[in-house]
């Protein structure tokens, strides 16, 4: 494995753009093996590992799209009305039986099959019905309003394929098929813990100069929104031997191991000497506020991620990085693209050229104008902004100062988060 691509090591002291970073971190990671079968109730937001093949036309029959009257166009005058003779009714589920005959209509609801003889739906807003006969208006084509017999899906075709994410619109599909089961990929199990001295668990009151761990409910939660199995191994000191077992236990239950803390300076060489003696590892600095410094690596089959010990940035590192490496080694294929849309920004920001900025921002409708505003307190330990905030706004390497008026980027969190 090259997961330095000639940035670490000496690395401690270069620094990487987030896209390069991201680019590592994605080409050096595959897919787990295994896979489970599930109900398609329990399949919501897991990911397929084999394809779904439609086992029938979906619709199974052609049917109508509307309410109204199943005709034959060739009995129909291209300019003028055209008097019809009902001879029936199809509703949905229960369908005509007789054979359509020259001259003749049956009335029609939506979803009713097309009566054999019939090729056109004539709708009922301009069909005027005159006793047991209807009357058609000239114009009407041929095959109009007819949804056809494998139009959605035909048969034998891939009705999703694998590395698909299941959501709602997938569910149903399936269902629409009148498949029960689909195989999906197994869980990712990721074992994760938090480091420092001066972190206290909740329940305890906190001594001088301690701080409630908050990154482990943080992380619980994003998580748990992807859909691994959690394995959270609590708080660990910052010392030696107790990270040493901490990464060994880590590593041998699960498929990544996520750390928070210790990657600050003065601590970082500690943390890259360990997972490097245990496995690989690449640390890195990152062009990127919050969240600079990153440790990447893995020890043996399973990967590790040494993020920052800053609430804000381990958010903004877990998203920008972790989420879319936990999605690739669960299977999904392709990766989500994670638009950026510009909008004007309300507030004016300072920004240093060279480094890529997540800012915590609001975005809100003005005059009916979509526009956002930074958060106040950008902070990196600051969560409440962060709560506050339903986008990252994103400047660029390249991009100074933002005046009000000036438009950015924003990364929404609904869809992302
Ligand atoms: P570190 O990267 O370990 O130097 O931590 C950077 C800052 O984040 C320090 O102020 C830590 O107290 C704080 N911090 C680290 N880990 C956590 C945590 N799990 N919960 C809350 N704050 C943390
Ligand atoms: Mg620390």
């Amino acid at each position: 494995m090259n997961l330095d691509n000639g940035c670490s090591a000496s690395g401690a002291r270069k620094s990487l753009s987030v896209d390069d970073a991201r680019r590592i971190i994605l080409d050096a990671l595959s897919p787990v093996s295994g896979w489970e079968r599930v109900a398609i109730r329990s399949a919501l937001g897991r990911i397929l590992s084999d394809d779904v093949i439609a086992p029938c036309n979906v619709p199974a029959h052609d049917n109508s799209a509307m309410d109204g009257y199943a005709v034959r166009a060739e009995d129909l005058s291209a300019d003028t009305e055209s008097k019809l003779q009902v001879v029936g009714t199809a509703f949905a589920g229960r369908g005509f039986s007789g054979i359509v005959g020259k001259g003749q209509a049956v009335r029609i609801m939506t979803g009713g099959v097309m009566p054999m003889g019939a090729d056109t739906i004539v709708v009922q807003e301009v069909a005027r019905p005159e006793g047991d006969q209807v009357i058609v208006p000239g114009g009407v084509r041929r095959g109009q309003n007819v949804r056809r017999a494998g139009e959605d899906l035909a048969a034998g075709a891939v009705a999703l394929p694998r590395g698909k994410r299941m959501g709602p619109a997938e569910l149903g599909l399936v269902a629409s098929l009148g498949i029960a089961e689909v195989s999906v990929m197994r869980r990712l199990r990721v074992a994760f813990f938090s480091t420092g001295d001066e972190l206290a668990s909740i329940g305890r009151p906190l001594a001088p100069g301690e701080v409630y761990d908050s990154n482990r409910y943080t992380l619980h939660g994003a998580l748990t929104r992807l859909g691994c199995d959690l394995l959270d191994m609590g708080v660990i000191p910052d010392r030696p031997e107790a990270l040493e077992a901490a990464f060994r236990e880590a590593a041998s239950a699960s498929d990544v191991v996520l750390t928070t803390g210790g990657v600050s300076v003065g601590e970082a060489d500690f943390i890259r000497e360990l997972m490097g003696r245990l496995g690989e590892v690449s640390f890195w600095k990152i062009d990127i506020k919050p969240g600079r410094p990153m440790a990447f690596g893995r020890i043996g089959t399973t990967w590790m991620f040494g993020l920052p010990g800053n609430p804000v940035a381990v958010m903004v590192t877990y998203y920008q990085f972790v989420m879319d490496a936990l999605l690739k080694i669960a299977g999904l294929d392709p990766l989500p693209e994670r638009p950026l849309v510009p909008v004007a920004c309300t507030t004016s920001i300072r920004k240093l050229s060279g480094r890529r900025e997540y800012l915590r921002g609001r975005i809100f409708a003005e005059d009916g104008i979509w526009k956002v505003r930074s958060a106040s307190a950008q902070g990196s330990g600051i969560l409440r902004s962060m709560s506050e905030a339903n986008c990252f706004i994103v400047l660029n390497e390249g991009r100074g100062d933002v005046m009000p008026g000036d438009i950015v980027d924003v990364q929404l969190f609904d869809g992302l988060i």
